[in-house]
């Protein structure tokens, strides 16, 4: 097999094959690999880093035109007509962007978004998901902590004893998790919301206090997702967390539902009783936001409480996420290429993650939102 890395669009850092995966693609399972110039400096890799990993250096025409399989994080800007078979791995939140993936739909052109890769025990070593989640929930904590003008642990000094900072977590999947973990860490007190019973023994083990609001709906066969709560839950709990928020220095967000508007969980009114200098960070900002005053990609200040809707943390930490990134792609291939191809038309993993075969849309998730 013939594997091309493709340099990723201007706002992206983060790159889709760091040299450490390079040589196990050459290694484990004797790929041949390509690389366009610069493909990795964003993430701190040069291309004499790529080059003693065993990769070779292709124009980007030719590895459009002559190899088998690409790897890019965000496919969308790179014109793709191939004329020979051509699979594509990509990560690209499709369920929030369907409108855009008839852009793709060009014959001989197979798809796969990793970010649809169930969240079985057998696809663990390839979600993209937790990778990026993980290090949003870590980093929301440190640019919370940068943002904020006090300090997060309790502080005795000869000129007197600051508290330590109250942080609010809602959303205790694996980026909230991560972030309970950061904040506890750097010594603040910190709070949680979650609608899933299971989360509560999780954020009790960090040492954060979990806050319970009766009567949420939880469905045990939606593979330890949350499911839509309804208005009357989503007002009561939204009540609780107004108390919690206005005590707070601190509010990092991650609920989501998956394919659905993140739920709206902080109100305006909410974010005013909140002291000037507090943080909030809306990791669900790309969903829609969990708070009302959320706009995705932008910092807004509102009565000196600055709310960051930054849905792309992990690019801040490129090479670090690039490298579970890779992992996660490299387990994928393995997967992939150890599957014959009646094999591969059943396995649960690729037809999950497929949304293009020879240049039509087949995926049924996104079949179901778009009919
Ligand atoms: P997610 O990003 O879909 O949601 C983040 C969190 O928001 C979840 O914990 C969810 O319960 C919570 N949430 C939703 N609505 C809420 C509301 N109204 N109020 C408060 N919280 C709300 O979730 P995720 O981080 O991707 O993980 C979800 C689950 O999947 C977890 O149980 C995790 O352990 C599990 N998981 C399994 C695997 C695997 O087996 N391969 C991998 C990753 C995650």
């Amino acid at each position: 097999m013939k594997l091309g890395i493709l340099k990723e669009r201007e706002e992206e850092t983060r790159v889709s094959i760091v040299p450490a995966v390079v040589q196990r693609f050459i290694k484990e399972l004797s790929f041949e690999v390509y690389f366009e110039s610069g493909v990795g400096q964003k993430a701190g890799f040069s291309d004499g880093d790529y080059m003693k990993a065993g990769a070779a250096l292709m124009g980007r025409d030719e590895i459009l035109e002559l190899l088998d399989i690409i790897t890019i994080i965000n496919p969308f800007d790179t014109p793709f007509q191939p004329n020979s078979p051509k699979t594509v791995i990509s990560i690209l939140n499709p369920l929030f962007r369907t409108g855009e993936l008839g852009k793709m739909t060009h014959s001989n052109l197979t798809l796969f978004s990793l970010d649809m890769v169930p969240r079985s025990t057998k696809a663990q070593a390839m979600d993209v998901l937790s990778s990026v989640a993980s290090i949003s929930g870590y980093k929301a904590v440190i640019k919370a902590a940068e943002l904020y003008g006090s300090v997060f642990p309790m502080f005795t000094t000869a000129a007197g004893t600051i508290r330590p900072a109250k942080v609010l977590i809602i959303g205790a999947g694996v980026a909230g998790l991560q972030a309970i973990a950061t904040a506890r860490r750097l010594g603040a007190i910190v709070h949680v919301f979650d609608v899933r019973s299971s989360a509560k023994e999780e954020v009790q083990s960090l040492g954060a206090n979990f806050i319970e609001v009766e009567g949420a709906a939880e469905n045990l066969n939606a593979g330890g997702y949350a499911i839509e709560q309804s208005q009357e839950f989503l007002e009561k709990q939204r009540a609780l967390i107004d108390k919690y928020v206005s005590e707070s220095a601190i509010v990092i967000t991650t609920a989501n539902i998956p394919g659905k508007r993140a739920p709206l969980l902080i109100e305006k009114s909410s974010v005013e009783k909140m002291k000037h200098g507090s943080v909030i960070i809306d990791l669900a900002a790309e969903q829609g936001g969990n708070c009302a005053l959320t706009v995705d990609q932008q910092t807004v200040t509102h009565h000196g409480v600055r709310i960051v809707g930054d849905s792309y943390l992990s690019r801040e930490l490129a090479e670090t996420t690039s490298q579970l990134l890779a992992t996660n792609y490299f387990n994928f291939l393995k997967h992939y290429v150890q599957l014959d191809t009646i094999s591969r038309t059943d396995d649960p993993i690729l037809t999950a993650s497929m949304l293009i075969q020879d240049g039509e849309l087949v995926n049924e998730r996104i079949l179901s939102i778009l009919n």
